[in-house]
């Protein structure tokens, strides 16, 4: 798939819309009201990126890595579980870790990393949080190995199971490994939320007004290291299209997921602009 295929979905390009421009506002009110971060990241810092599953590192941070690739900077990618639940109801588990492992790899290179960028931790999809003992030991050998100034990683609230889970193994490693690090939480399902993505009717908005203001103001107000990516992002994009168990339909078959259906299209639309977002914390400093 294409860049332009990714957003050519009349979903996605719907631009202008009431909820867009309000988002904006709010993005605006965010500057104003915070002090803002965009100008002060270490290029080329090293850093390790820890993403839940294959694509996250993408989307949340793809066009970020691509501007510290540039720079120079010694960039590893953490894939933290294996991907197989994505698609469970159409193809074997083993098929799937092996197409999203294989496709992480495409997609890294893309983000101009070679192939040895990915570590692939392969703990079972949806179940990281039972084996958090395990994984923190493994973080922790990676972050003495690479002694990363950077740690790029899933927001503390960023709703799915495995994507709070990864954030918390990650930041006791820290914490164990004691050594000064800029920890920046990247939103994914955070996005997912009025005004970023459409309104899922007007009863469930309700019943979720106080985790939709919650999550609003988190993204406006708390992610404050606000990156320009704009001019990596058909970089992003094509790596974005390396996913293509994720943003392709399997076979033309219709009734396999991708990224685009969710919230009519306007979820993956947050992560095709020009500008990426980080909650940032100074650790052991
Ligand atoms: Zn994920």
């Amino acid at each position: 798939m294409s860049q332009q295929n990714l957003t050519s979905n009349p979903a996605i390009s719907r631009a202008h819309s009431i909820r867009d421009r309000f988002a904006a506002a709010l993005f605006a009110v965010g500057v104003k009201w915070c002090a803002d971060e965009r100008a002060a990241l270490d290029w080329a810092a090293p850093a390790l990126v820890f993403a839940p599953h294959p694509d996250d590192e993408v989307l949340g941070c793809g066009g970020t890595i691509a501007l510290k690739a540039m720079a120079g900077s010694s960039l590893q990618i953490v894939i933290m579980t294996d991907g197989r639940t994505s698609h469970a109801q159409f193809v074997d588990a083993q098929t799937l870790i092996e197409m999203r492992r294989a496709e992480a790899v495409d997609a890294s290179k893309q983000l101009g990393l070679d192939s040895s960028a990915c570590t692939f931790l392969d703990f079972e999809d949806n179940r990281l949080a039972e084996h958090a003992d395990s994984a923190r030991k493994q973080v922790i050998e990676l972050l003495q190995k690479h002694r990363p100034e950077q740690v790029f990683v899933s927001h503390r609230r960023d709703r799915l199971r495995d994507h709070v889970a990864t954030y918390e193994i990650v930041t006791s490693a820290i914490r164990e490994w004691g050594k000064p690090v800029t920890v920046l939480e990247y939103p994914v399902w955070l996005w997912n939320t009025w005004p970023w993505t459409t309104l899922p009717g007007l009863w469930a908005a309700f019943a979720g007004l106080p985790r939709m203001l919650r999550d609003s103001a988190e993204l406006a107000f708390g992610c404050r290291t606000r990156i320009d990516i704009g001019a990596v992002l058909p970089r992003k994009l094509d790596a974005l299209a390396q996913y293509r168990s994720q943003v392709q339909r399997h076979n033309d078959d219709s009734r396999w997921p991708i990224l685009s259906d969710v919230s009519e299209g306007s979820f993956l639309g947050r992560f095709c602009t020009g500008i990426e977002v980080f909650r940032r914390t100074e650790q052991g400093r």
